[in-house]
């Protein structure tokens, strides 16, 4: 339940102290490493406030995380602006290793629920609300869809338009293909089960087209076919049966 701008760690923190059977070191290591963490609830109304609302204890957390390849352009901390989120800090080994601590431990943690993207459905993009289309890079397949440009100069913000171009790419397309390998699958499967059934009807219907069809499949899809229809013959009485 909310809990005012108790922040997140200190919440857990409470939470975790409560707990009887862990040993003092694991409660301090993973108190430590929750205090690197980036999170908020209370002030991200899509993510917890309003869904808390609606039902109870279903809120999630929202958090951050700045590449360890980020360019410096400065972009992102312009674009918070005044929600004060992000800010420019001078690059020293300390906060790089902050950085790297709190990137690993994110790679840890699942993939944002559909719940979390509002009206941007990751299955269906292109059915999802104008508005909510940014939400495609709360989706970690979406936003490591760029794998490329760390040559990019310092400062340089044209890594950000290629992950734009890269992101949305990778929102829109892979759906599309998994439901055009779900269909041929599909397909597949159906050849396995009542194919030879449909080949015998068709040879009992008509020789002469299931001839032409055999010859069809052997000549198109299992490459026998030749220069003319006499090099065709050759080569499959070379060949054999197909099977
Ligand atoms: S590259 Fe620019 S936009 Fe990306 S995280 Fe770094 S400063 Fe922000």
């Amino acid at each position: 339940a909310a809990k005012g701008k108790t922040p997140f760690k200190d919440i857990l923190r409470t939470e975790v102290d409560q707990l009887t059977d862990i040993s003092e070191t694991a409660r301090n290591e993973f108190t430590h490493i929750i205090d690197k963490q980036p999170m908020a609830y209370n002030d991200v109304t899509a993510i917890f406030r309003s869904v808390e609302k609606k039902t109870p204890g279903n809120g999630g957390l929202f958090s951050i995380f700045v590449s360890d390849l980020c360019k410096g352009c400065g972009e992102c901390v312009q674009v918070c602006g005044d929600h004060d989120a992000l800010r420019m800090e001078q690059e020293t080994p300390e906060l790089n290793a902050e950085l790297t601590t709190a990137q690993v431990f994110s790679r840890l943690l699942p993939d944002t629920n559909q719940k979390f993207l509002g009206l941007y459905n990751d299955d269906t993009p292109e059915a999802s609300r104008e508005a909510a289309l940014r939400n495609h890079l709360m989706v970690r397949r979406n936003y490591e869809a760029l794998v490329s440009g760390d040559g990019a100069c310092a400062g340089c913000g044209e890594k950000s338009v290629l992950r734009a171009v890269a992101s949305t790419t990778e929102a829109y397309m892979r759906p599309i293909y998994h439901k055009k390998a779900a269909r041929l699958r599909e397909k597949a499967t159906e050849l396995e089960k009542d194919g030879v059934a449909k080949l015998e009807a068709l040879k009992g219907r008509n020789e002469d087209e299931y001839n032409w069809y055999r010859r069809g499949v052997a000549h198109v899809v299992m490459g026998l076919g030749g220069e003319d229809n006499e090099d065709t013959t050759a080569r499959l009485e070379s060949h054999g049966d197909i099977s």
